[in-house]
């Protein structure tokens, strides 16, 4: 907002009870209605525009400008401005500002465009402000989460029928919890199976139950490419975040179950003192988005009695493909499965949901309080970490309807073959290397010139590290620099691990998710990428590292 106002000469705004009740009356005649729906057009559409024109990382107005005109920490005792200033100060100062994720050109992060009827939506759930931590702020909308909770359940495991009408509605049980993101919901998971594992520590601590269980430390398996919430969650959870133990990834980044069968066994060793908490397949890396073998890691989870979870906080919605859907297969086995509402369901931020394969997990988590959440009660809050909490499911269960399975499956799709596309469009090209095939629908590559890429095919480990360095400057050189340009947007990551030679390695990394990001726009972005390379000199033969 720009608070480098010019002098104001209109009457001055006050705070009175007059004009205060007025912000909580419905309008009650046909002009102020009119005030209020001329905002919200402007809204949608004033928004609309201005993202239609504007990608927003640029270097406009740098971050630290940004700050110095947000520094102002005094609270104002009067109004400053009426509701329309506000929200044209919000279009015309702020907007330009924010980073335009809906883009085509933007494909670097899992934040994209969202279809427009999620804002209706989310107005919707805003105006209602049902609080579903408990029934009586909430009745119908709590019905309505425990319904999506189901369908999205079924989605997952695909139980009979008559489990779900068992279910659905059932006050003593759960499917699962929504989470304000994929961050909480791996954590609920795990502290769900915690629980499980060690009864009593959600009472006594950690000390008493490793005592009684008669072990010394409790341990998560995920593959190195584990989001790190997961490391948050053992963390908190008081097991310590060195115990997310990494297992090794093969040549396609996807978990080695030989060698994660290998670790299992051997934590179970006597003298180990070792339990593991839970076996965690990723379906849709963050970085990669390749997706575990989970009926390997379903198989080594229940030889072993080891709670499964898999992390499709982005691949879940995978799952509604025809033709994709058999990527995740496995995910059907496990005992609870992360998936974010706020990624491939295209909800508008925020939205985790974590599911339970058996309705009774979450009872290891269940909480009371004398005014809410009595014993008995059916309120949602009760095997939920947040209390007071937005009614997402709503907004999840409308966009289902308004956009159907199939209707997502187009997205799906659409992501996936695009992801095939750019990959064959960067192989096509002497500049540049394709470094993770894309499984679903994000993939890494670099820029690498010719001649550096016929070294590397011949030289030795040590020569290898020499020109890797080198790369690893250059990408991220043009990465930084196309971001600033402000024309389009990827993404930069650190790869290590067979597929990379075991060297680190800086990527690009795109994720399609986009339905206007075409074949057209991929070229673009990589011509402009080659472009900033001979720019910066990266491509001539004299840059070449001395190896
Ligand atoms: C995004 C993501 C998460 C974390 O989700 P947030 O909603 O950002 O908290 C966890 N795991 C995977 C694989 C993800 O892609």
């Amino acid at each position: 907002m720009n608070e480098e106002s010019k002098p104001d000469t209109r009457r001055p705004l006050v705070a009175d009870w007059q004009h205060l009740m007025r912000t909580f009356i419905r309008p009650e005649d046909e002009a102020s209605r009119e005030v209020l729906t001329k905002y919200m057009s402007q809204i949608l559409f004033g928004l609309q525009d201005f993202l239609a024109s504007h990608l927003g990382v640029t270097r406009e107005r740098t971050l630290k400008e940004l700050a110095g005109v947000h520094s102002d920490t005094r609270l104002s005792p009067l109004p400053e401005k009426k509701l329309d200033e506000i929200i044209s100060d919000l279009i015309e100062e702020v907007a330009p500002h924010a980073v335009n994720v809906s883009s085509p050109y933007f494909i670097g992060h899992m934040t994209s465009a969202i279809p427009f009827f999620m804002v209706h939506l989310r107005t919707i759930v805003a105006a209602l402000n049902q609080n579903v931590v408990k029934l009586e702020t909430s009745k119908i909308f709590s019905v309505i989460e425990k319904q999506v909770l189901a369908k999205i359940h079924r989605m997952v495991f695909n139980r009979q029928e008559a489990f779900y009408r068992r279910y659905v509605q059932d006050p003593a049980s759960a499917l699962g919890a929504f989470t304000e993101n994929g961050t909480l919901a791996n954590f609920t998971a795990l502290w769900a199976a915690r629980n499980r594992l060690l009864p009593g520590i959600e009472a006594e601590g950690v000390h008493a139950a490793y005592r009684n269980k008669g072990v010394r430390r409790c341990v998560v398996l995920a593959s190195r490419l584990g989001h790190y919430s997961l490391r948050k969650a053992a963390g908190l959870l008081g097991i310590g975040n060195q115990q997310l133990v990494p297992v090794e990834v093969d040549s396609r980044w996807r978990i080695d179950a030989g060698k994660l069968s290998r670790t299992v066994r051997d934590l179970a060793r006597p003298g180990r003192e070792t339990a593991v908490l839970a076996v965690v397949g990723i379906a849709g890396a963050t970085e990669t988005g390749t997706v575990d073998p989970l009926e390997a890691l379903a198989d080594i989870c229940a030889e072993h009695g080891i709670h499964f979870h898999v992390d499709a906080a982005w691949g879940g919605p995978t799952l509604m493909s025809e033709s994709y859907a058999g990527l995740l297969s496995g995910i059907e086995r496990a005992d609870s499965v992360t998936i974010d509402g706020h990624k491939q369901f295209y909800m508008p931020m925020t939205c985790g949901m974590v599911l339970f394969k058996d309705p009774n997990a979450l009872d290891a988590v269940t909480y009371h309080a004398h005014y809410i959440n009595r014993p008995g009660s059916v309120d949602l809050g009760i095997r939920s970490i947040s209390g007071s909490r937005e009614a997402t499911s709503l907004i999840l269960g409308c966009a289902l309807k308004v956009m159907g399975t199939r209707g997502y499956a187009l997205l799906i799709d659409h992501g996936i073959e695009t992801a095939r596309i750019f990959a064959e469009q960067i192989r096509r090209r002497e500049d540049f290397e394709l470094v993770s095939e894309p499984e679903l629908n994000i993939l890494t590559y670099r820029l690498c010139p010719g001649p550096l890429k016929r070294k590397l095919a011949s030289c030795t480990f040590e020569e290898k590290k020499a020109v890797n360095e080198h790369l690893n400057r250059l990408n991220r050189d043009v990465q930084r620099l196309q971001r600033e340009e402000g024309k389009s947007f990827v993404s930069r990551t650190t790869l290590c691990g067979p597929g990379t030679g075991n060297q680190e390695i800086v990527v690009l990394r795109a994720v399609l998710m986009n339905p206007m990001t075409g074949p057209g726009i991929l070229e673009e972005i990589l011509d402009e990428q080659e472009r900033i390379l001979h720019r910066i000199g990266g491509a001539a033969p004299e840059q070449e590292p001395p190896v």
